[in-house]
C-alpha cells in the first residue's frame, strides 16, 4: 500500500468515481513558454500533438456521451493545428457542452495567433488562464521575461470582447505559489487579485483558482536544484486534509493524453500511470459502465491534491484545516 492509500485508510476513506463530468483532453506538449512550475514539461520544441484522426475518433466518442464539459489542455491548446476545427465541431453537437480552454494568455500576442481572442469570444469558450501574481517580478520569474506584460495586454483584449462581464464569457485566473509553500486562502487572495487587477490594469475576471504546485516533472527538478524537494513533499504529506477527498477531480474527470491514452488525472498522465495500469486502452474504445468500476490509481504525489485546502483544476476544495 502506498503512503497516500495509507493516509486514506487511516482516515477510513476510499477514493471512488462519480458520474464523469469532464473530459480533459491534452492536445499535446507544444507551448511558446517554458514555465518553471510546468508539470507537463511543455515548450516550443516539443513535437507531441494529438493526430488528426485520433482527435476525430475522440470527438466521435465524446459526442455520444452525456459528459457536459470538455476541458482542453496542453501545452498551449491553441497551438494545435486542429484547435479551431475541434471547437467548431463540438459547437455543432446536438447536446450543448461547455468548452474550457486552459489558456496561456501570451499566445494572443504571438504572430499567427491574432484570431484567438475573437474566436474564443465568438464560440463562448470558458477561459482558465494562469496568472501566478499581480506583480510583474513574480510572474516573470516563474513564467519567463515579458510574460507579465503580454498576459496583461491579452486580458485587456479579452475584457474588451466581454470576458469577465458577459455571463456567457467566463474568464477565471489560476494562482500557484512561487515558492515551495501551499497557496494562501483562495477567498482572501481573490479579493486582493480583483482589487489590484482592476486598480492597476483595469482588468476584471470571474473566479480565482488557487492550485498547489505538484512536485513532479519540471517543478520537481526545480525543487531538487533548490534542495527543497524532500521538504516540500513532507509539507504536502503533513498537510493531508481528509475533507478534500470528496472534491478530488479524479472522481469525475476522464483525462486523455495526445495519444488517446486514458488516465485518472493530468498528473497521473505526466507520470505515465495509465488507467487501470493498461497502456493500450484508448478513449474511443472506453465503455463508461466498465470505467465506473475501475479503481483510481494513486501514489505519493496525490498528497499534492489533498494538502491544506485541497487542490484541483477548479481551485481549492475545502476550507483549510
Ligand atoms: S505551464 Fe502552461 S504556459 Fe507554462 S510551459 Fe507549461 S503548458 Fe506552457
Ligand atoms: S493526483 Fe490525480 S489521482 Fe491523485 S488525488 Fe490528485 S487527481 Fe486524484
Amino acid at each position: 500500500m502506498n503512503s497516500f492509500d495509507q493516509a486514506l485508510a487511516t482516515s477510513q476513506l476510499s477514493l471512488t468515481r462519480t458520474t464523469p463530468r469532464v473530459l480533459q483532453l491534452n492536445l499535446g506538449k507544444l507551448c511558446n513558454l517554458t514555465c518553471v512550475h510546468c508539470h507537463v514539461n511543455a515548450g516550443p520544441h516539443r513535437k507531441e500533438l494529438i493526430r488528426h484522426e485520433d482527435l476525430e475518433r475522440t470527438l466521435d466518442w465524446f459526442e455520444k456521451t452525456e459528459i457536459p464539459t470538455i476541458d482542453l489542455t496542453g501545452g498551449t491548446p491553441e497551438m494545435h493545428p486542429d484547435f479551431k476545427a475541434l471547437v467548431e465541431r463540438v459547437r455543432q453537437f446536438e447536446k450543448p457542452r461547455e468548452i474550457i480552454t486552459r489558456l496561456n494568455a501570451t499566445i494572443i500576442n504571438e504572430p499567427g495567433f491574432e484570431w484567438v481572442a475573437e474566436f474564443h469570444a465568438r464560440h463562448q469558450l470558458t477561459i482558465i488562464a494562469s496568472m501566478p501574481c499581480y506583480s510583474p517580478e513574480n510572474v516573470n520569474a516563474q513564467r519567463g521575461e515579458g510574460v507579465f506584460d503580454s498576459s496583461i495586454s491579452a486580458f485587456q483584449k479579452l475584457n474588451k470582447l466581454g470576458y469577465g462581464t458577459d455571463p456567457a464569457l467566463k474568464m477565471h485566473f489560476v494562482f500557484n505559489p512561487g515558492g515551495a509553500t501551499l497557496p494562501p486562502p483562495q477567498e482572501e487572495l481573490t479579493e486582493d487579485y480583483k482589487r489590484e487587477m482592476k486598480q492597476h490594469f483595469g482588468i476584471v475576471f470571474n473566479d480565482l483558482y488557487c492550485i498547489t504546485n505538484m512536485p513532479i516533472a519540471r517543478y520537481a527538478s526545480y525543487l531538487k536544484r533548490q534542495k527543497k524537494l524532500a521538504e516540500y513533499q513532507q509539507l504536502l504529506m503533513d498537510s493531508f486534509n481528509p475533507a478534500s477527498i470528496d472534491g478530488l477531480m479524479c472522481r469525475d474527470t476522464i483525462s486523455v493524453d495526445w495519444q488517446g491514452r486514458l488516465f485518472d488525472c493530468d498528473f497521473n498522465q505526466q507520470l505515465d500511470l495509465t488507467l487501470d495500469k493498461n497502456p493500450d486502452s484508448r478513449i474511443w474504445d472506453l465503455d463508461l459502465e466498465a470505467f465506473s468500476k475501475l479503481p483510481i490509481l494513486t501514489a505519493s504525489h496525490c498528497f499534492g491534491c489533498t494538502a491544506g485546502a485541497g487542490s484541483s483544476c477548479g481551485g481549492t476544495l475545502v476550507a483549510a484545516s
